[in-house]
């Protein structure tokens, strides 16, 4: 059989896991498969991938900056996708490229082994491709209310048109009131902190870090441990992300499980 070529796309992209987990999931379902990393241009991404899809590409992942640009850029998209504004999931069929969102089914998927949503304030740190994939998953899930705090105030005011049930404030002005914050900033690979109100940590809120490390905590997640909270990083997310992401490229859904003990073995 021939073999399949998946890949991702970002920048940064040397830290992604991603050619790690699909690789293990192809094993597991006994696809062979190779599964590249792309390092996105600012002014050629849309080229790049329209270069991997002609040379035979069978799916890529798109990971930040790109998520909007890459659903602008197809010209199908899933309901999920056009609902987050956002894709990380492309494939070409019937000379077709098609986008779908995964983010927010991954985070909803993994974050239900620690916390349950319904009934509950939810606090979404960061206005970007991640944050956008993943407030309909969340709502579905029937919070209390949902509130994104952003630094950068025209992407806030562009959340909040996006998605009117949604409340957005500025990050310095983030309250207390919260039994979950999710950090779905970047923060984590750029030189500037996130400074988050050290406030909104006070009633002891439940934080999740889409941001992940395999071995240690994150800064976030270090952070919010140190104020008493129990706090989890995003691998789990990840992981699912991808294996929705896989289901949608070869119709097999692969064993998350597994992976999960075996992502430090793979990784070192
Ligand atoms: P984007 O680049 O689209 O958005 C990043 C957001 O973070 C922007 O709103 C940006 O604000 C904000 N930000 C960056 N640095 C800071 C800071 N120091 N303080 C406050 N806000 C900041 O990235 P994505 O949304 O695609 O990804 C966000 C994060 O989520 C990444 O760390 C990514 O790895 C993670 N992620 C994890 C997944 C998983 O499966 N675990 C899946 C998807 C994403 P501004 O515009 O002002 O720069």
């Amino acid at each position: 059989m021939m073999m399949l070529r998946f890949a991702v796309i970002g920048n940064p992209i040397k830290h992604s896991l991603s050619p790690k987990i699909h690789q293990y999931f192809g094993q597991y379902a006994g696809i062979e498969l190779s599964y590249d990393m792309i390092e996105g241009d600012e002014t050629a991404f849309e080229s790049q991938v329209l270069q991997f899809f002609t040379h035979g590409g069978r799916g890529l992942n798109v990971t930040l900056p790109f998520k909007q640009r890459a659903l602008a850029l197809a010209q199908k998209a899933t309901p999920r996708a056009q609902l987050a504004g956002a894709a990380n999931t492309l494939w070409m069929k019937d000379n077709v490229l098609w986008a779908d969102n995964t983010d927010g089914v991954g985070l909803v998927r993994d974050l239900a082994r620690f916390f349950k949503v319904q009934g509950q304030r939810i606090v979404i740190l960061g206005a970007g491709g991640a944050a956008r994939g993943i407030i309909h998953p969340l709502i579905e899930a029937r919070p209390a209310s949902i509130t994104v705090a952003a630094r950068n105030l025209e992407k806030c005011s562009a959340m909040q048109q996006a998605f009117p049930g949604i409340v957005c404030v500025a990050l310095e002005q983030l309250g207390c009131d919260y039994d979950l914050i999710l950090n779905a900033t970047s923060a984590q690979f750029k030189k500037d902190p996130l400074l988050l109100p050290t406030d909104s940590l006070i009633q002891k809120p439940f934080c999740y870090d889409l941001s992940y490390k395999l071995n240690e905590p994150t800064a976030f997640v270090r952070f919010a441990r140190e104020f008493g909270c129990e706090a989890k990083g995003g691998l789990g997310m990840l992981v699912e992300q991808a294996a929705e992401s896989f289901y949608i490229w070869n119709g097999v859904m692969p064993s998350r499980e597994q992976i999960m003990g075996a992502l430090s073995r793979l990784s070192s």
